[in-house]
């Protein structure tokens, strides 16, 4: 018997917001992370009721010391706004692959305590990322479906 809530876990950069040409968030020249939502994710996101939306996001560079934990935060809840307050909650990864955390992705960790702390059925949740390790950790999580996010919004090839 299945119970609880089903999640819809969003990957950040790449997915629901523009990144810079490494990957990450863009810093501007005052040093806050500038926010840009991508093409269509508001449309796609607001009409959203049967689920909980939740943004999950490796920021290695805040081990780095690129960027403070109170950035990427302030920058998720400047997503949230833009979205109209439709996140549940959010998991961020401060990490690097040496600190063989298991919350960096494509480890599974974030989802799994997401999904502890508000009751998700992860096998009847869904995954959305812009790249294989999304993929990966989706599967780590047992969370029963991955959708890419160019597909998932609707981008075609030409771009965002
Ligand atoms: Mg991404
Ligand atoms: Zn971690």
């Amino acid at each position: 018997m299945t119970t609880g809530n089903r999640g819809l876990f969003l990957d950040l950069a790449g997915t629901l917001v523009k990144m810079d040409e490494t990957r990450q968030l863009p810093i501007d020249r005052l040093g806050n992370v500038s926010v840009e939502l991508l093409t269509g994710v508001r449309e796609k996101l607001a009409p959203i009721r049967d689920c909980l939306i939740f943004v999950v996001t490796n920021q290695a560079g805040v081990k780095r010391g690129r960027l403070r934990l109170e950035q990427v935060e302030a920058a998720i809840v400047e997503v949230d706004r833009q979205l109209g307050d439709i996140l549940s909650g959010w998991k961020i990864c401060p990490h690097d692959d040496s600190d063989r955390c298991g919350c960096r992705k494509p480890a599974g960790g974030m989802m799994q305590e997401l999904a502890g702390t508000y009751g998700v059925d992860l096998a009847a949740s869904t995954m959305v990322g812009d790249q294989e390790i999304d993929e990966l950790a989706a599967r780590a999580a047992g969370i029963g479906s991955f959708v890419c996010a160019s597909e998932f919004f609707g981008w075609d090839d030409a771009g965002r």
